[in-house]
């Protein structure tokens, strides 16, 4: 399949992954918008949350607790962190593989542009 997110999978594109468990994995921004800001997603294709299927709903749960771990394990659980999902072309999504955004190591604005 030619997705970009897929291929990180694979180990075909590199990328630094900072965790990793069988259906997830999280690895740093090519382009980070924070001194810390990673990625995590589901190892099998969902192109996002408006194609989630019903039998998936878990998977969103080891999602969030993921983030909480690394979020934890990176020292920026005390000074607060930012989870971002974008969805379709308004959403500003670019990559059409699901994906949760975190941010964090800055006081990030709000509401974002
Ligand atoms: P979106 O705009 O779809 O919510 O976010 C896609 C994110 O994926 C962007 O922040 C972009 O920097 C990141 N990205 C795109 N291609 C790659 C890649 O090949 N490797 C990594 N590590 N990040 C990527
Ligand atoms: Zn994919």
């Amino acid at each position: 399949m030619d997705c970009v997110f897929c291929k990180i999978v694979d180990g075909q594109i590199p990328s630094k992954i900072i965790y990793e468990d069988e259906e997830l994995i999280a690895f740093d921004d090519l382009d980070p918008q924070a001194p810390i800001h990673f990625l995590v997603i589901p190892k099998k294709h969902i192109q996002s949350l408006e194609t989630l299927d019903e039998a998936d709903s878990e998977l969103i749960g080891k999602i969030f607790l993921a983030i909480r771990k690394i979020a934890h394990d990176k020292g920026i659980a005390d000074s607060g962190y930012r989870i971002v999902n974008n969805i379709g072309e308004d959403g500003g999504q670019t990559v059409p593989h699901m994906h949760f955004h975190v941010l964090g190591d800055r006081s990030l604005q709000w509401p974002p542009g």
